[in-house]
């Protein structure tokens, strides 16, 4: 344990004592983080109020998250069994570069790197010369989503994330926290505590009267960002001239076909619908623009078009894509929904609450908050989040859908200067990089560029070098794949198998597996 810090109030104070203010998603993989590095070194409390509940979305994840669980100590199997869980390989599109087409987002990669020029320069090539082959077809994981097989397997490796139930997820985290050490206090926060002088969050005083005093606070209270906002008026950045989409309709649906290993996103006329299978029903929801579409006409197409018995009414949720102006500020720092919120058009959110978690235990202030270590906390969490936020504007930007107003105000619409210098790079020669230990790889953003239509001038000519060699390397490749894949189980039996479980095993106290108030 550090020893010398300094141990007055304010800035400098040894931070020993944390607070976690709420118990949704965030809430409970903060918990768990910080209780598997620093059991014994940190005093951990956390509240959360069951009258409020949770936002109940947030189901669907992206690859990083294999690697965190297992950082975790995380048993998979284990996991995805408690969690209704099901595997994801991809993100289907529909609907999105012009109405009637179609593409994925698989979480692999291209054909094979081959002599440090990436494949599908080597595609683009073949193509001009009459090839008629889609570029999926050289990847395992676009292959398997559409086929939906999947198992797990090495050489090659099949990659994946998880589709899982949040209320289930939750439970989950909180009983190894609990084992941690971490204490829970059932309760409502009533006022936020600011010291005189620096303003740093001394308490949190409960309804009931208690009082949770800390060094460390983390605000965890989802959209309403009770400490970062409400007592600190940290201030937040808009970026709805982006990500112009302000509202969704989520529901639930019983299991009526065998589970797809892709989250699937079709594209309406102003926003877009989701579909999640988990093992013991489905998360649908609609996503949409309230300038474009009410909020009763979004109910009713997506309950016209998810198509399954209702688990439970569709529920409206508000939503601002944007982020804190500082995810940390002061001794307060925001987790997941109080931080910022990208649409879940690529399941992100979860994944920067699990990097935040990261973030935070590699960048603990054990001898005091300080303002270098806060600033390059936020610094590295506002580079991520402009990268992710590009991403998913890139979607909504470069469309070519002529059927609806909202479609022509999207390509209309301003973008990040980050995001078209990255399309303009592609579009020049098929550049396309992915640096700092960004979320999205190059196959991602090629994935996306290709399937929203943008096209490169030209390609790397040395991919035209070795045309027989070229050719018979991807005929053997591309073989290889269907090879492999083919002879997978579907994703449905894998599931089954591996981490099938009766639904009495899912079921929460107190309810369906399922958030309480809204
Ligand atoms: C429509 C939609 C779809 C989404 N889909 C995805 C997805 O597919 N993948 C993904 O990664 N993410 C998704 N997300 C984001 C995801 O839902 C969140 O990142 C995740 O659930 C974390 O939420 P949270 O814990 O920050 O907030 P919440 O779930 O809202 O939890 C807030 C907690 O704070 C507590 N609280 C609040 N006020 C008080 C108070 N006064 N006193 C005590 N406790 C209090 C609540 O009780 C609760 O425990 C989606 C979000 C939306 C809106």
């Amino acid at each position: 344990m550090i020893q010398n810090a300094d141990t007055a109030p304010g800035p400098g104070k040894a931070v020993r004592k944390v607070v976690i203010a709420g118990g949704g998603t965030a809430g409970w993989v903060a918990a768990m983080s910080l209780s598997k590095y620093f059991e014994g070194l940190l005093d951990i409390t956390l509240v959360e109020s069951e009258e409020i509940g949770t936002i109940g979305v947030g189901e669907s994840t992206v690859p990083p998250i294999v690697a965190f669980h297992r950082a975790l100590g995380i048993n998979e199997r284990d996991f995805m069994t408690q969690c209704a869980a099901t595997f994801k390989v991809a993100i289907w599109f529909e609907n999105w570069g012009r109405l009637g087409d179609w593409y994925l987002h698989p979480f692999g990669r291209y054909g094979e790197p081959a002599q440090m020029i990436h494949f599908y320069h080597f595609w683009l090539h073949a193509r001009e010369k009459g090839l008629k082959v889609p570029l999926g077809e050289y990847c395992y994981e676009w292959l398997a989503a559409v086929k939906n097989k999947f198992a797990l397997r090495e050489n090659p490796r099949i990659n994946y994330a998880y589709h899982f139930d949040a209320a289930l997820y939750a439970r989950y985290l909180r009983k190894f926290a609990e084992q941690r050490g971490v204490k829970r206090v059932e309760g409502k926060i009533k006022t936020v505590r600011t010291r005189d002088g620096d303003g740093f969050v001394e308490s949190l005083e409960l309804e009931s009267g208690k009082i949770l005093d800390g060094d460390l606070f983390i605000d965890c209270t989802g959209f309403r960002g009770l400490l970062i906002e409400g007592a600190l008026k940290t201030g937040y950045e808009d970026w709805q001239h982006w990500l112009p989409c302000d509202s969704a309709v989520a529901f639930q649906t019983r299991v009526d076909t065998p589970a797809a290993p892709y989250t699937a996103c079709h594209a309406h006329t102003a926003g877009w619908r989701w579909n999640i299978p988990v093992q013991h029903r489905v998360g649908n929801g609609v996503v949409f623009c309230s300038q474009y579409m009410s909020a009763d006409e979004a109910r009713a197409l997506l309950i016209k078009d998810s198509g399954g018995a209702p688990v439970k009414d569709p529920w409206l949720i508000k939503i601002k894509a944007g982020r804190r102006k500082q995810a940390w500020n002061k001794n307060v720092v925001a987790f997941g929904l109080s931080a910022g919120f990208i649409e879940p058009l690529e399941s992100t959110s979860i994944h920067t609450i699990t990097t935040a978690a990261m973030r935070l235990i590699n960048l603990f202030p054990f001898g005091g908050v300080n303002d270098y270590v806060r600033d390059q906390y936020n610094e590295q969490t506002r580079y991520e989040l402009e990268r992710i936020r590009d991403f998913v504007v890139m979607h909504y930007h470069y469309n070519q859908r002529e059927d609806a107003p909202f479609w022509k105000m999207c390509r209309e619409m301003e973008i990040p200067e980050s995001l078209r210098t990255r399309v303009e790079l592609f579009r020049q020669g098929g550049y396309v990089y992915s640096k700092d230990n960004e979320l999205f790889t190059v196959d991602s953003w090629l994935s996306v560029t290709m399937g929203q239509h943008i096209q490169p001038r030209t390609y790397n000519l040395f991919a035209g070098q070795a045309n027989q060699e070229l050719k018979a390397f991807m005929t053997q490749h591309r073989a290889k794949v269907a090879e492999v894949v083919n002879a997978l189980p579907t994703h449905a039996d894998f599931v089954k198998q591996y981490c099938g479980a009766s639904e009495a095993a899912w079921l929460v106290p107190g309810g369906e597996s399922g958030e309480k108030a809204r």
